[in-house]
């Protein structure tokens, strides 16, 4: 990039991202008459009041309750529903246009983002991939900036044949300040050597001694257990390979770590082996056209799926994946939302619906899902003052005409987007 556009990306970044701070103007909003659901899990809200001054919620609760204050401006919400935002624990971000990858600048994860927040998801944590210019796109974090989802990141994923290596990549992202760090431990169905138990503990320990938490991708049930042992805060990924057994349920619950599915992830592999149905989805279409999904209509490319051993292992295995999820929940171990998307042919936005959907076909409740996608998600990524709609809490939320309790489908009947109170602009 030349200086001088690099100037003018600056200028244009803190006009944006000071947006908010000019509207410090002590003004309420209340939204009324809406049913409220707030993430905890419990009984919704109905008839309720919320009241928002400056991107943070002032206070929640039915009309008997809550009063509207003098001089609020009031949105009638009847007859809808109010949700949190959603956030996705297991995203990335800046790398994608279209279905392509290697694309990361600032403008590229500031269209990411708002992508993300036109689908409803008002949070990423971004698990790895980020370089230097996500650093300073934090600063929405601590605002209310609108038109684009919050952003957490993880920097460069851990890799090394040995801890100095290994090490030498965390120090690099402690400078950097990331939020939480990122190891894989896979073979990618045998075709790649996996990092080490030897490494990974030592990464792990480092970590921890430097205050991070670690997510860790895997795949395998006995992975899974031995890095629970050594001590990872977050399974980034569904255990695919085997049903889970008691030993890993009671691991994951003694330690308290949180479990993210990702079930698009697999189905991303091996959907594009035929013209996946929701290529004609309105709610697809209305972010992704036809040009973007023309290489993927393409009969050679569908084969070469088809043909792929990888593809076909991750759809045999995806009901085990699922199977997983509904044992858990029904254990009580935390289910953390996520889908890895951000990544070519994962499309943001659409697969985190799609993934509610999943997450529902495979036995959850929609209150599971949104508590997942919700007070789990804030709540197992640390990230203050976010996941349920409290006092005190940003104004992320969503108004949805139709009830997600009733139908996780209803999540795509958006009436609005908020972020820290302001309404994001969507394209219909
Ligand atoms: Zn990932």
């Amino acid at each position: 990039m030349k200086f001088s556009a690099k100037i003018v990306l600056l200028l244009y970044l803190s006009m944006v991202e000071c947006k908010s701070q000019p509207s410090a103007d002590q003004s309420y909003t209340a939204f009324t008459g809406a049913t409220i659901i707030d993430g905890r899990g419990g009984e919704p809200i109905r008839d309720a009041v919320l009241v928002i001054r400056n991107g943070r919620i002032v206070s929640i609760g039915t009309k008997e309750n809550v009063g509207v204050p003098a001089k609020a401006s009031v949105v009638d919400a009847s007859g809808k529903f109010i949700m949190p935002g959603i956030i996705n624990a297991h995203g990335h971000v800046g790398d994608v246009q279209g279905i392509e990858g290697g694309h990361y600048s600032t403008q590229n994860i500031i269209d990411n983002l708002a992508t993300y927040a036109r689908y409803g998801i008002t949070t990423v944590v971004s698990l790895g991939g980020d370089q230097s210019e996500a650093v300073p796109l934090r600063a929405v974090n601590d605002s209310s900036a609108t038109q684009r989802a919050r952003l957490f990141i993880a920097g460069e994923v851990i890799t090394g044949e040995t801890p100095a290596e290994a090490v030498a990549v965390i120090r690099k992202n402690a400078k950097m300040g990331v939020d939480w760090m990122k190891i894989r431990v896979d073979d990618n169905l045998g075709t790649s050597p996996k990092m080490t138990e030897t490494v990974y503990r030592a990464v792990i320990k480092r970590s921890h001694e430097l205050g991070y938490k670690i997510a860790t991708h895997m795949y395998y049930l006995a992975d899974a257990k031995k890095l629970l042992k050594a001590g990872s805060d977050f399974l980034a990924h569904s255990v695919r390979d085997l049903p889970v057994d008691e030993e890993f349920i009671q691991l994951i619950k003694a330690k308290n770590v949180g479990y993210c599915p990702t079930l698009t992830r697999e189905l991303s592999t091996f959907v594009y082996g035929d013209t996946a149905a929701f290529f004609s989805d309105p709610y697809f279409l209305q972010e992704y056209d036809q040009a973007t999904i023309e290489p993927l209509l393409d009969p050679a490319s569908q084969k070469k799926v088809r043909g792929s051993r990888a593809a076909q292992m991750y759809e045999q295995q995806l009901p085990t994946a699922m199977a997983n999820l509904k044992t858990l929940q029904d254990q009580g171990v935390p289910i953390v939302f996520g889908t890895d998307s951000g990544i070519p042919k994962r499309f943001m936005g659409y697969f985190e619906q799609l993934e509610m959907e999943m997450m529902a076909e495979a036995g959850l409740t929609p209150m599971q899902i949104i508590k997942s996608a919700t007070k789990n998600a804030a709540e197992f990524m640390n990230l203050k003052d976010l996941g349920t709609l409290s006092k005190g809490h940003w104004a992320d939320f969503l108004i949805l005409d139709a009830d997600p309790l009733a139908d996780i489908r209803n999540v795509r009947k958006i009436s609005g987007v908020y972020i820290g109170g302001e309404k994001v602009e969507r394209k219909n």
